[in-house]
């Protein structure tokens, strides 16, 4: 039961995915076994450490790094704030739809010194729209005030001088596009546990060997002296149980064929049941993340339509979850569409492994009478 439904339909697996069965069940006994301070040097703290490193090990394969260029945050807002501060002063460029840690933090770092950082999402959250990285320049020189700094990170592991590096924030990518960092040129990503099925405060950054880095939180060695802060044991063992779950479930594989079957046929249902909607999202498999649909409802409040569903024990989003109880229309349907109407009536549906035919037929099922209504007491 869900309040007083049958079930909860639950299509917001994009703002955050319900926590696994077997994350909740690590993280217990984790709490019983894993206790020590993993800087420790006793045995508590060895048993700790081993669990993280496993961790790191794992999410390096994944993503075909090696361990030592992983580091734990606190979650993906973290590790874009420690990139983009990195380059504090320097030239940022970012796309107009990247997520606010990324465009907040590039405006107050944003200067006019070289070396430049492209910061440049491969998914975005809202819309699931896959963006191409762009070419950037591979040319290196060695007169930079950020090479020059004597902090603790030390200008000595700067041995990569080029003049840009990339970033990019891809959050919404892992589990459901294979990825590979080196293929795709990135010096540095971000990524978020509890979007795929993960304890929510726990993420991971990847820095290239040799290029560039400043801690943001400094004031411990952890991390090689890169992120101080006791480590989250727990936290960092339930996300390696939610990693395995993309090897032994080739999550990959199962979203490109199952889950997006789907979110097409949500799609088509919806267009052609529904009149006044249109797509913000574009289906063609190699445009968007398999697992999220963006829609506007002509003459209808996206927030309306989120409190109807909401009522019909059906969960959905307005677009981005951080964006919520916030009245300004969402940058990223603006910059896609320039149209504040388009960006104010509109709905994410985001799916995951769980998501089943009876989700669909039953959005189906109160949808229509629910986009009509308010579109009878609309005054647009
Ligand atoms: N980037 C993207 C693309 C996201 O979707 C999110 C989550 N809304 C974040 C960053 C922030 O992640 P976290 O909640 O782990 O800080």
């Amino acid at each position: 039961m869900w309040y007083n439904h049958d079930k909860m339909v639950y299509l917001d697996y994009a703002a955050t995915a319900p926590i696994l069965k077997e994350v909740k069940e690590a993280m217990r006994e984790a709490e019983e076994k894993f206790f020590g301070n993993a800087s420790a040097l006793h045995t508590p703290g060895h048993l700790a450490m081993n669990e993280i490193e496993k961790t790191r090990e794992l999410l390096a394969k994944i993503i075909k790094a090696e361990p030592e260029e992983i580091i734990f945050t606190a979650g993906a807002s973290e590790s874009n704030n420690t990139v983009i501060r990195t380059f504090q002063g320097c030239e940022i460029e970012t796309s107009p739809i990247e997520h606010h840690s990324v465009l907040e933090t590039a405006k107050v770092c944003r200067g006019k010194k070289l070396p430049k950082l492209y910061s440049y999402m491969l998914a975005n959250n809202e819309t699931g729209e896959v963006l191409k990285l762009p070419e950037i320049d591979k040319s290196f020189f060695d007169d930079s005030p950020l090479f020059r700094e004597k902090n603790d990170w030390g200008k000595e592991l700067v041995t990569d001088k080029r003049k840009s590096y990339l970033h990019s924030d891809l959050t919404q990518v892992l589990g459901k596009i294979p990825i590979d960092v080196k293929k795709l040129g990135l010096d540095y990503a971000s990524f978020s546990t509890h979007k795929i099925g993960g304890p929510i405060g726990v993420g991971a950054l990847y820095v290239k060997k040799g290029v560039p880095f400043k801690p943001l939180i400094i004031g411990g060695n952890q991390e090689n002296k890169r992120r101080g802060g006791t480590y989250n044991t727990i936290g960092i063992i339930g996300f390696r149980t939610a990693l395995e779950k993309i090897m032994t479930e080739k999550t990959c594989e199962r979203y490109n064929k199952e889950v997006r079957k789907l979110r097409d046929l949500l799609a088509k249902r919806i267009l052609e049941e529904i009149p006044g909607s249109s797509l913000n999202t574009e289906l063609r498999a190699s445009a968007s993340l398999p697992n999220i649909l963006n829609v506007s409802f002509r003459a209808a409040e996206g927030e309306s339509i989120q409190l109807y569903l909401d009522a019909e024990g059906i969960i959905v989003s307005t677009g981005s979850a951080c964006a919520a109880g916030d009245t300004k229309p969402s940058h990223v349907l603006m910059a896609k569409t320039g149209d504040a109407e388009v960006a104010h009536s509109s709905i994410r549906f985001s799916f995951g492994l769980d998501s089943s035919l009876s989700d669909v037929e039953q959005v189906m099922k109160v949808l229509p009478k629910i986009i009509d209504r308010l579109q009878q007491i609309s005054t647009i």
